[in-house]
């Protein structure tokens, strides 16, 4: 059972809904003048509320602009810019969010659950207008509201998992550790629920992709032993990519390191 998105009032309570910062920092002063012109990353473009009709602007991401730099671990790093926080968009007239991608993805029945639910559970939170350019806190806010409307919609486990792991992304780019690790442990029973209860793809993601990013979640909860347990299941498996073998050999080493340094014993380790 997968207590926190059971009951939108302990969602509530265990999110920080009410949290000063979730209702304010849409109308925190804008961060200082950077070198960077971020018309060079985003343009502003109009769209239709699948749920209230209601017609909203917000920014689209030039991906042809998007330079890679590294990965810190699953999270990719763009030069300049950081794209996350434009994955998720939001209607301010309804308050109806979700993934960009699966933003039209709604049924009638869920239409109108969510043109209920949502106005009565955070109309008062909900800003009259957000800025096009989206910072990582700001972005944080849109999530959460996307991780309501995905209790509401019922929307699979799998999404939920995104969301949440997106969300500790975005608290890692703020140094939020604390965020970080509350956020992972949540994608992670989420995840692991999909794991076990959804077909492959789950999410666009294949069986491999979704061991892979668990051992990496298990790494950074502590869970050292669940993490060795399925790096190994990935780098036996001939059918696996190359590629995430590699990741997956180089992801042990570290678990192994780690554990050395925790102090753990390599006894009862998966062969
Ligand atoms: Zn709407």
């Amino acid at each position: 059972m997968y207590g926190i998105l059971d009951n939108l009032d302990h969602v509530n309570l265990e999110l920080d809904f009410d949290d000063a910062v979730f209702a304010t920092s849409f109308y925190a002063p804008p961060p200082p003048e950077s070198e960077i012109d971020i018309n060079t990353y985003i343009y502003s473009k109009e769209f239709n509320c699948p749920v209230c009709r209601a017609k909203f602007t917000a920014a689209v991401v030039r991906q042809s602009r998007l330079r890679l730099t590294h990965m810190e671990e699953l999270r990719p790093v763009y030069k300049d810019f950081e794209p996350l926080c434009y994955d998720v968009m939001m209607c301010v007239n309804c308050g109806y969010a979700a993934f960009r991608e699966r933003f039209d993805v709604v049924s009638e029945k869920q239409q109108e659950i969510l043109l209920e639910k949502i106005r009565l559970n955070y109309s008062n939170f909900m800003p009259a207008t957000f800025p096009l350019e989206i910072n990582p806190m700001q972005a944080i806010e849109l999530y959460k509201y996307a991780l309501l409307t995905a209790c509401i919609k019922k929307t699979s486990m799998g999404e939920k998992a995104m969301l949440l792991i997106k969300i500790s992304w975005l608290y890692e780019i703020l140094g939020d550790e604390r965020n970080v690790l509350f956020y992972t442990k949540h994608a992670n029973e989420a995840l692991t629920e999909a794991y076990s209860t959804e077909r492959f793809p789950i999410f666009g993601m294949s069986e491999g992709a979704v061991s892979y990013m668990l051992a990496s979640f298990a790494t950074t909860l502590g869970n050292y032993q669940t993490a060795l347990k399925f790096l190994s299941e990935i780098i036996v498996n001939k059918n696996m990519s190359t590629r995430l073998r590699d990741l997956s050999r180089d992801l042990k080493e570290k678990v192994q390191k780690l554990r050395k340094e925790a102090g753990e014993t390599e006894e009862n380790d998966p062969e």
